[in-house]
């Protein structure tokens, strides 16, 4: 799925009805600035949104993910490519999701490991130091890649506006979270909330 081809086509087809980015916006009840980032091809338009925008675009769901204006012919052909689009984009989500929760178990099973060895061995004072350093620093570099693996894995969709974005690293470090919630801002709308976490579109 080409994000700015189909926005480019967005714009093109709202043009083509006479809409101006705010109009299209209210008919559709969000703000202006989810249309404009769609059109510059900063994400897709959120499932809910996609029949409604066809049908005032007058386009199908398929003209939409493919960017243009499918010809008879090609209908069924570009259905099934925009299909395994989805399914393949949503397969790779869960894999990276998997892979960070082993990165996180295989992490705490050597930080611990390490810490064990270092209380409970004869040992050096200056090794078992060695020992906690070096658990530390696991501990640090595993969490570290889990976190990398998860904040590609899926989207945050804002309460607000139900943009779906990926946030940067530093919001994602630096906003608390439940096991499915993660406090971060909204790209659209600019509000700080909750936001949901989740893998597939
Ligand atoms: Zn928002």
């Amino acid at each position: 799925m080409d994000q700015s081809k189909t926005g480019k086509f967005i714009a093109q087809e709202r043009r083509a009805q006479n809409l101006t980015q705010r109009q299209l916006a209210d008919k559709l009840a969000i703000s202006d600035k989810t249309v404009s980032k769609w059109e510059c091809g900063k994400g897709l338009p959120e499932v809910s949104l996609m029949l409604p925008l066809c049908e005032i675009l007058q386009i199908t769901v398929n003209d939409l993910l493919s960017g243009e204006k499918v010809a008879e012919g090609d209908y069924q052909k570009k259905a099934e490519e925009n299909m395994m689009d989805l399914i393949r984009e949503n397969a790779e989500n869960k894999e990276r999701m998997t892979l960070s929760i082993i990165c996180g178990v295989i992490t705490i099973i050597a930080v611990c490991a390490l810490v064990m060895l270092a209380s409970y061995l004869e040992l050096p004072a200056a090794v078992r130091i060695l020992l906690l350093v070096c658990a530390v620093l696991t501990a640090i570099a595993g969490i570290g890649a889990a976190a990398r693996l998860e904040v590609k894995a899926g989207y945050y969709e804002c309460p607000h506006c139900g943009t779906l974005f990926v946030p940067t690293m530093t919001d994602y470090v630096k906003g608390w979270h439940t096991l499915t919630r993660r406090r971060l801002t909204c790209p659209t709308c600019g509000k700080t909330s909750m936001c949901r976490h989740r893998i597939t579109r």
